[in-house]
């Protein structure tokens, strides 16, 4: 047998390498074959803000669990969903994106970079300031384009409504940190860019509902009210007496809305009520509709390491996904996706029907159920099935012996591996579920900005 000479072999390896590193190309299922069937009236997305596969397997348990089921089988409103995808999440400049840039390919059909929200990666502040923060050859919003269709459109979040999800509706900005306009940029202030807040006063949306109220100037809120048919509102019994004929914006809270573990419900209104809300007032109009709903809170309560307050602002989603199903037609594609994933983790054997909050218990195959004792680690401590990969709570030789009550309670935050202050996001890919007119282009592994493509095509843009 002949050998082939090493220095060939490396040879051929190299040039193996350089064709595979030039000949990079985004493929997926959907790309190139997006079929055009019937039309949909409307489209309603649901963005899980950092909603990974993980999020939603604990949450789906939690849920069951709450019901008094073991869980595992139990199913969320949008896992009966007849077509599913993942979605590859990254940002121009990102392996592990933000909101703001995926919230841009999402909503507006192109990746970006980390933390700008509809601009181009090459939009610089220098760039910003000699347009005079006029970008004209950017595609518009989805808001203005829906507006252009002849379409109503309505904004919902639980975050500020000028934070990076939610602002992707309407604005622009090359740091997503713009909300107010006291927070833009001096030099792009002095060329007249303006903030989150102040572009969605402009915008025009016909639902807004969300917190934030301290991104806005009395000013600028009492110039919006004076406008004719424009109806503005703070609290639950506000939003139920708002005529849904008018253009109504409702600021419910000063920054983001509550979790839902600790939300005042007689001031401030569930996601399911916000969007049971949306749905009539848009649906009343007879013109079709896009409405974005942001359960943003999931994100936050991940970045503390809180599994309980991410796990009932899913259930939050769910609630909401559920009134959505009740109340839109078959003429409504319905997507429920997240913008990106977190480290969170589910794991250590646990046995059936364990608490999804609790600590690990491995089935005893002997007697049956759940071993007498918990599971232990190295260290000799017992664990909990939920965890994360980085954070704020890595655990110490002096951290006390974990208790079942003490992780199951509500301010509990789950260990992590790698000390940081705020646990990260992750970088693998996010479900996408779909129904409804133009689901069957949600298949196979797709690129993020490819959701924007079947939003268009199910509404018969071109
Ligand atoms: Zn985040």
């Amino acid at each position: 047998m002949s050998k082939t000479p090493l220095k060939s072999i490396l040879a051929t390896s190299v040039m193996l390498l350089i064709t595979a590193c030039s000949t990079e190309t985004r493929t997926s299922a959907a790309q190139n074959s997006i079929s055009n069937t019937e039309q949909a009236k409307n489209v309603i997305i649901f963005i899980g803000d950092g909603m990974g596969v993980s999020t939603v397997t604990a949450a789906r348990i939690f849920d069951g669990q709450s019901q008094g089921l073991k869980g595992e089988e139990h199913t969320l409103a949008f896992e009966d969903f007849e077509n599913l995808a993942l979605i590859k999440t990254y940002n121009t400049n990102a392996q592990v994106p933000d909101s703001a840039g995926t919230a841009t390919a999402i909503l507006s059909g192109y990746k970006t970079n980390i933390g700008a929200i509809n601009v181009r990666p090459h939009d610089s502040i220098k760039k910003m300031v000699l347009n005079s923060c006029v970008l004209k050859h950017e595609p518009p919003t989805l808001t203005q384009h829906a507006k252009k269709a002849g379409l109503s459109v309505g904004i919902i979040s639980t975050a500020r409504i000028t934070h990076a999800t939610p602002a992707a509706m309407y604005g622009r900005a090359v740091d997503r940190g713009w909300e107010a306009d006291s927070d833009v940029d001096e030099r792009a202030l002095k060329a007249r860019c303006k903030g989150l807040a102040a572009q969605l006063l402009e915008s025009p949306a016909d639902i807004i509902l969300g917190g934030g109220r301290e991104k806005f100037t009395d000013e600028q809120l009492s110039q919006w009210r004076s406008k004719t048919g424009h109806i503005y509102v703070e609290n639950s019994e506000g939003l139920r007496a708002a005529p849904k004929e008018q253009t109504i914006l409702g600021l419910f809270t000063p920054s983001h809305m509550s979790f839902e573990a600790d939300r005042p419900k007689n001031t401030e209104p569930s996601l399911a009520e916000m969007t049971g809300f949306a749905i009539d007032a848009l649906a009343q109009r007879q013109t079709g509709y896009v409405l974005m709903v942001e359960a943003g809170r999931v994100d936050h309560a991940h970045h503390g390491t809180n599994a309980y307050r991410a796990l009932t602002d899913m259930q939050a989603l769910n609630e909401a996904v559920k009134v959505a199903k009740e109340k839109s037609g078959e003429d409504t594609l319905i997507l429920v996706t997240a913008d990106h994933s977190h480290v969170f983790t589910m794991a250590g054997y646990p046995v059936r029907g364990n608490p999804i909050l609790g600590l690990v218990r491995r089935p005893d195959p002997e007697a049956g159920g759940a071993a007498k004792d918990y599971a232990k680690a190295d260290d000799g401590n017992p664990y909990t099935t939920l965890g994360y990969h980085n954070g704020p709570n890595i655990r110490k030789d002096d951290s006390p012996a974990l208790t079942d009550n003490m992780v199951q309670a509500k301010d509990y935050r789950q260990q992590t591996a790698v000390n940081l202050a705020y646990e990260t996001h992750a970088g693998e890919d996010v479900p996408l579920y779909a129904t409804g007119p133009g689901a069957q282009n949600v298949r196979g592994v797709m690129e993020q900005d490819e959701i924007y493509n079947v939003m268009a095509n199910a509404l018969g843009w071109k």
